[in-house]
């Protein structure tokens, strides 16, 4: 099955859809990349603080499959943001991943009350200018904090990967994106499973219009606005599920009716306020 990708302000293209292991303990990520490369994931996204770059490195060696053909992504945490820690942090990630580039390096929070997210940055430009990274980015970055960003350095993130659902879409991150040429990556895409999202009716409802799964209708929600997404499981099948979700189209009306299931008042949140990570 071929994946559509989104071209990058780097050059650099991405696939729409990839397999995230947020949580997917260290013991157990060889396993579960395994078992995404074997469904057909090649983009597969990771973190430092998920502290399972090891198992993720393990699998991808183990698969045989080119380099070239893999979207390998993951993130400088907030304890090395500050001097010239972010050089040290993507040696270590590397070196466990046991690659010689990423292709794509984020800054996972802006951590605001550490201030040093813009120095974050600024590391972030050296280390893709010096190969370690094909494109770089952020993540949980408010309009506030990109602005900073681009002020100090003139550099405009490829990417921002931020909490996005239906019940929590983030319009103003959104729309500094696209005035901006960022690309918006969809964490927590199912809601992470804390709130009965699969029975709302607009979303039961497109899903059995279509015979799929809520779950398959909601990625596909997000695919359709142009998303980037990477829905998390342990379980092979639903990762197969979740990867099975080109054979069908919603509406136009059963996207605009997904669209409006955000109370617009933050209250549909599932993760912290990027104000409050530190
Ligand atoms: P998610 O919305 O993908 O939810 C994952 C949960 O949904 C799983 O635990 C599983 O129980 C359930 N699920 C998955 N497929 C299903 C299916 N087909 N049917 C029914 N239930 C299903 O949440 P997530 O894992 O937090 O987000 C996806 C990825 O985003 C992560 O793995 C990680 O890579 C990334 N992420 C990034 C940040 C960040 O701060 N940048 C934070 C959280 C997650």
């Amino acid at each position: 099955m071929s994946i559509p990708t989104i071209s990058l302000n780097s050059g650099h293209s991405i696939p729409q859809l990839g397999f995230g292991v947020f949580l997917v303990p260290a013991d157990e990520a060889e396993q579960a990349v395994t078992d995404a490369l074997e469904v057909g994931y090649r983009h597969i996204d990771t973190a430092a603080i998920y502290q399972n770059e090891e198992g993720v490195g393990a699998a991808i060696a183990k698969s045989g499959i080119p380099r070239d053909e893999l979207f390998i992504t993951t993130k400088l945490w907030i304890d090395h943001q500050a001097g010239e820690l972010p050089h040290e942090a993507i040696r270590t990630s590397l070196d466990k991943l046991g690659l010689d580039y990423v292709d794509l390096y984020l800054s996972h929070w802006p951590a605001p009350k550490n201030d040093s997210f813009v120095n974050a940055w600024s590391k972030m430009i050296e280390i893709r200018d010096a190969g370690l990274a094909r494109s770089i980015g952020v993540s949980n970055h408010l309009p506030e904090h990109l602005d900073a960003l681009v002020a100090a350095t003139g550099e405009v993130p490829a990417i921002n990967q931020i909490e996005l659902h239906p019940a929590f879409q983030q319009r103003d991150v959104l729309e500094w994106a696209v005035a901006n040429g960022t690309h918006i990556e969809s964490w927590g895409p199912l809601g992470q499973g804390k709130y009965p999202l699969f029975e709302i009716p607009a979303v039961a409802q497109a899903a059995e219009a279509h015979g799929v799964t809520p779950a398959q209708a909601v990625i596909r929600w997000h695919l359709q606005k142009g998303f980037i997404v990477f829905p998390k499981s342990s379980r092979k099948e639903r990762m197969a599920e979740n990867f099975d979700v080109f054979g069908f189209e919603l509406t136009d009306a059963e996207v605009a009716a997904i669209d409006a299931l955000d109370p617009l008042d933050l209250s549909g949140r599932v993760g912290p306020s990027p104000l409050d990570v530190n």
